[in-house]
């Protein structure tokens, strides 16, 4: 009887010609998390299974694969040889003492007698015969015994199912750049595009000195915590300090935030064609502050020429953003208490629905624009994130 976590893939399934390029992905990107641990993977059909590991590490492997995009859910399962003395002596042994529970069988080995429901039957009365505490609810019941039989002559028992992240395996749907700052809502948008399999570059703007080694130092944090679920993230921190200066001293002042916003979409552009990203990815949720505002979205997204920008908490309550970020582990995080570029130089009453003409005029006002841009861009300091 070997202790085992049995793996469960989701989505994939309703994948067709491709679907081995999605599994291959899958299992390279689990033998890469779970390199830090000592333990064998093996794959079965439509299964994969980690085994041979300490004790000590079980939490430990099933913290990583909880992260893993593309599980679905796995368990805590014991593997036992396909004969139906030793699968019913463990399934008794495994039966807890009292309450009600109901045997679950799935028979992918067709050559094994009994059908499913069969052998559900079998094993209920047997656990029963040993544990008369104990009675049967099909519909609710305490704890279920999950029998699954597998065409290679190996049985996995287990009671849970852990559920996992879903989506689908990283770096199958190529590669976004996400706009990270040390808020809340941008590392769920980073988490959610993520989990639809895109490998994350992030870009991070800042103002030292006007914004502290602190302020940086969070972000990387933040990236780190994200770094646990869509591998290692490159983070390019761009010194935005002479372009907001630049920006103070020439614009109108409630344009300072659109205007900061327009410069950080076209440097973000440029930086996702040179790391070859096929998308930007911000935090943005409409109406949520006058900076997200439908004319607001209008004028920034129009500084970006031809790459597709994904705002996955459009349409999200702060609330249901909030409840997300506790989900992932970042919200400890994102609410320290540093500041961002954005909140330097702010004016009293930002514009809320920025006119574009006027836009174009306060950008023409920054002499060297251009300049500070490409400046801005040879100047990016870039940390590896694992
Ligand atoms: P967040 O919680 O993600 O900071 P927010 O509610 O504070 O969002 P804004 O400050 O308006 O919203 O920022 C909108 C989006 O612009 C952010 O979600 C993020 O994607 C991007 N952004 C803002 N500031 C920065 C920054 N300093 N570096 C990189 N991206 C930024
Ligand atoms: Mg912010």
């Amino acid at each position: 009887m070997d202790k085992v976590i049995v793996i469960r893939y989701g989505e994939i399934h309703l994948k067709g010609r491709n679907r081995g390029f999605f599994e291959s992905t899958l299992v390279k990107n689990i033998k890469r998390r779970l390199s830090v641990v000592e333990c064998k993977f093996s794959q079965l059909r439509s299964r994969y299974v980690v085994s041979d590991y300490a004790d000590c590490d079980e939490s430990k492997i099933i913290d990583i694969l909880k992260r893993v995009f593309g599980i679905h859910s796995i368990s805590k399962a014991v593997c036992v040889e396909t004969d139906i003395n030793t699968i019913t002596s463990t399934c008794v042994l495994l039966s807890r003492d009292f309450g009600t529970f109901k045997v679950e069988t799935n028979r992918a080995d067709k050559r094994f007698p009994m059908t499913s429901v069969e052998l559900s039957k079998y094993l209920g009365g047997k656990i029963l015969e040993a544990h008369p505490k104990l009675s049967v609810d099909l519909f609710s019941p305490d704890f279920t015994v999950n029998v699954d039989l597998r065409e290679d002559g190996k049985t996995f028992i287990y009671s849970e199912k852990i559920p996992c992240a879903g989506g689908m395996p990283t770096g199958t749907a190529g590669k976004g750049l996400v706009l990270l700052s040390g808020g809340i809502d941008s590392p769920v948008a980073c988490y959610m595009m993520a989990k639809r399999g895109l490998k994350i570059d992030a870009i991070h703007f800042h103002s030292y000195p006007y914004t502290s080694a602190m302020a940086k130092q969070k972000v990387e944090d933040l990236a780190r915590i994200l770094a646990g679920y869509c591998g290692n993230i490159m983070l390019s921190c761009v010194r935005f300090t002479k372009i907001q200066e630049e920006i103070h001293r020439c614009c109108d002042p409630s344009y300072m935030i659109t205007i900061m916003r327009c410069c950080m979409m076209r440097i973000a552009e440029t930086v996702a064609k040179t790391r070859g990203c096929g998308c930007l990815i911000n935090g943005e949720s409409l109406g949520q502050v006058a900076s997200q505002t439908l004319e607001s979205i209008y004028v920034t997204n129009a500084r970006v020429v031809d790459t597709p920008v994904f705002r996955p908490c459009i349409g999200m309550d702060k609330e249901e953003i909030i409840e997300t970020a506790r989900k992932i582990g970042t919200f400890d995080t994102s609410i320290l208490p540093y500041e961002d570029c954005c909140t330097v130089f702010l004016p009293d009453s930002p514009v809320i629905r920025p006119n574009p003409v006027k836009v174009s005029e306060e950008l023409a006002k920054i002499p060297d624009l251009d300049a500070l841009i490409d400046e801005a861009v040879r100047s990016i300091e870039v940390v590896k994130i694992s």
